[in-house]
């Protein structure tokens, strides 16, 4: 691309929170603003910012770092989450502050991660336009609104009562057993996540990682509130017909796979019959889970490929990876959208995570959804009992929590090779048929990109 294009074009800085499933829908998001002729800043904490100028490149996008987490711990250092969570406030608003005020290219908008509540202080005081972007499911925060009045000590907005959706259960204060909020107690973390409400009114505008067709009934509930709006799914340029430059990545990762022969393996393999296991970048799973798990696969004749993160190894029995050499393979990591887009890929099991499970429809990969916590339980359920394109393996009612290698097994056959399996297999190339319409040209969700931009610059569109 010229210099002269860069030079003039509008300049947006996208603020990303840390983890992988916040970091992965906003550079997607980036790229695609990117594609429209906008100059993009990622900031973002150093570790990310220097691995991605090392693995990525894009003439209209650079990459800023606003916080030293290399040297101050990053979520563990001192002072846990909540002393994360206050030094990243004190020493990212000050940096990006002043990385916008001295910036010779003139900052018209800033897009926050709507986790990170004072990102809404830096635009009004710079007088620069705001839009916070949630990267989890309208219908996710349609369910911790209320809790977020509870806990922020809020009189609730008035609006319609929540839409009826099929089988939606009772998912509210103080019934969701998934924030663990029935004790009164809140931890950090979930204080964080309702914190990113207050967002909704200060933001010029609020933008969702989803699709209208994904949530017909909830973005139209929501849209008689909040003025939403709907830009995913997120994905890789080259998954539509117009490429951003240099785009040859399927994403970053935060973590890097043990083994690179994952591809190749796949590619020896008959379509659809591989299944796919992984729980996001988060997820922690407990030795019986993973024993569990492990014997399901074992057990059966299913070929795999597992993601179990470096720090769960160990919980690994002895010799599964020996024992189960030839029909299944066990990484570290590995890029899981290349994964999804291969033809051996008959089933992912997933802790449903949202990107996760957009990515699963975006590729038609039906699920096994085995949702820990948070969002998660919600998204799992949309998966069955809405879209009707998963299969819940439900887990113990006791504290633990951990679903028996049996109903794995009987989930993963029923999806494979049962009746129902036809009927979710037709289901999600519907739902992939409708994400890809909704991120294509003057789709829903690329009309909604481009009335953005034209809202930074009347003269775009
Ligand atoms: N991911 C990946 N490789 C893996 C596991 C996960 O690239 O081995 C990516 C995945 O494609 C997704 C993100 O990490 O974009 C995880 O986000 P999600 O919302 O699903 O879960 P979280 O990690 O936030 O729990």
């Amino acid at each position: 691309m010229e210099q002269g294009r860069v030079e003039k074009a509008h300049h947006i800085v996208v603020l990303a929170d840390q983890g992988q499933g916040h970091i992965n829908p906003m550079l997607q998001f980036s790229k695609r603003l990117a594609s429209k002729g906008i100059k993009i800043t990622v900031a973002t904490t150093l570790s990310n910012a220097k691995s991605m100028k090392a693995t990525l490149s894009y003439s209209m996008i650079t990459f800023e770092s606003i916080y030293d987490d290399c040297s101050q711990g990053g979520v563990i250092g001192p002072g846990g989450f909540k002393g994360f969570l206050d030094r990243f406030q004190a020493s990212g608003s000050t940096n990006l502050t002043r990385f916008i005020l001295d910036h010779e290219h003139p900052v018209k908008c800033l897009v926050y991660d709507a986790n990170i509540p004072w990102a809404s202080k830096i635009t009004t005081q710079l007088d620069i336009a705001g839009a916070a972007f949630f990267t989890q499911s309208c219908a996710t925060a349609a369910t911790y609104y209320p809790m977020y009045c509870e806990v922020y000590e809020k009189t609730p907005l008035s609006m319609p009562s929540f839409p009826v959706i099929t089988g939606l259960p009772k998912l509210r204060f103080p019934n969701l057993p998934s924030l663990g909020c029935s004790t009164g107690r809140y931890p950090p973390i979930i204080i964080h996540i309702l914190g990113q409400f207050d967002n909704f009114g200060k933001a010029d505008w609020v933008l969702f990682n989803s699709f209208d067709k994904l949530e017909e009934e909830v973005v139209n509930w929501m849209k008689k509130v909040w003025d939403v709006v709907t830009i995913g799914p997120t994905l890789p340029s080259f998954y539509l017909d117009k490429r951003v430059e240099n785009d040859n990545e399927y994403g970053f990762n935060i973590h890097k796979p043990n083994s690179s022969n994952f591809m190749e393996w796949l590619d020896s393999k008959k379509t659809g019959s591989v299944v796919y296991v992984s729980f996001g970048s988060a997820a922690n799973l407990c030795a019986e889970q993973i024993t569990e798990l492990a014997d399901a696969l074992r057990q059966s004749n299913i070929m795999f490929l597992w993601v179990v993160k470096p720090d769960e190894q160990s919980k690994l029995p002895i010799d599964f990876s020996k024992e189960t050499s030839g029909k299944g393979l066990v990484v570290t990591w590995c890029s899981q959208l290349e994964v999804l887009a291969h033809h051996a890929i008959g089933c992912f099991i997933s802790h449903c995570g949202w990107n996760s499970t957009l990515e699963a429809i975006s590729f038609g990969v039906p699920i096994v959804a085995m949702p820990q916590i948070l969002d998660q339980i919600i998204n799992a359920h949309f998966l069955e009992k809405v879209w009707s394109v998963g299969l819940i393996a439900k887990a113990s009612e006791d504290e633990k929590g951990v679903t028996a290698s049996e109903e794995i097994y009987r989930c993963i056959r029923e999806v494979l090779e049962g009746e129902r399996g036809q009927e979710i297999r037709k289901n999600i190339t519907s739902l992939k048929e409708l994400a890809k319409e909704a991120i294509d040209t003057s789709g829903s969700s690329d009309k909604h990109i481009d009335e953005f931009i034209s809202q930074l610059d009347p003269a775009y569109l």
